[in-house]
């Protein structure tokens, strides 16, 4: 993007424009055609490097708008370990969703919910999570009472 030059190319237009108005009668036939055969390139010189401008202004608000989206994402998702939930425009959290899947590829996939026990089953990579709610199952451990084991 240059605005030096797109500022340097219709000054060059304008004053084309201005020395055809001012000698349009002392300018023969074939001086005049010169003349605005400069003008129409000076002016497709500017239409190029406006275009040229505008799409990188567009590039711009697009990449505005990822980062906001980024940053809002960084401050909605909240880690609780083993998975994160999101913060909603209500300050409720939602989830929980993948730490995997979302730590690897930035991807937000929710958990679902796998048997009870507050297990939860990633459906992208397969991972199962237990909740803080889990309690694991102890086959064949002795009980463990009042901190002795027995
Ligand atoms: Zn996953």
């Amino acid at each position: 993007m240059d605005l030096t030059l797109l500022l340097t190319q219709t000054k060059t237009a304008v004053d084309i424009a201005k020395f055809i108005k001012s000698s349009s009668d002392t300018l023969d036939k074939s001086g005049q055609k010169l003349k605005l055969a400069e003008l129409i390139e000076a002016l497709a010189d500017i239409k190029m490097e406006t275009a040229e401008i505008k799409s990188l202004i567009i590039e711009k608000d697009e990449k505005i708008e990822s980062l906001k989206n980024q940053l809002k994402l960084k401050n909605d998702l909240i880690y609780e370990a083993p998975y994160y939930w999101m913060k909603n425009e209500n300050d409720e959290k939602e989830g929980p969703f993948c730490q995997k899947c979302y730590d690897a590829s930035k991807q937000l996939i929710r958990l679902q919910k796998f048997g009870t026990n507050d297990r939860w089953k990633c459906h992208n990579c397969d991972n199962v999570f237990n909740g803080r709610g889990n309690t694991p199952k102890r086959k064949g451990m002795k009980e463990i009472s009042r901190g002795f084991s027995i």
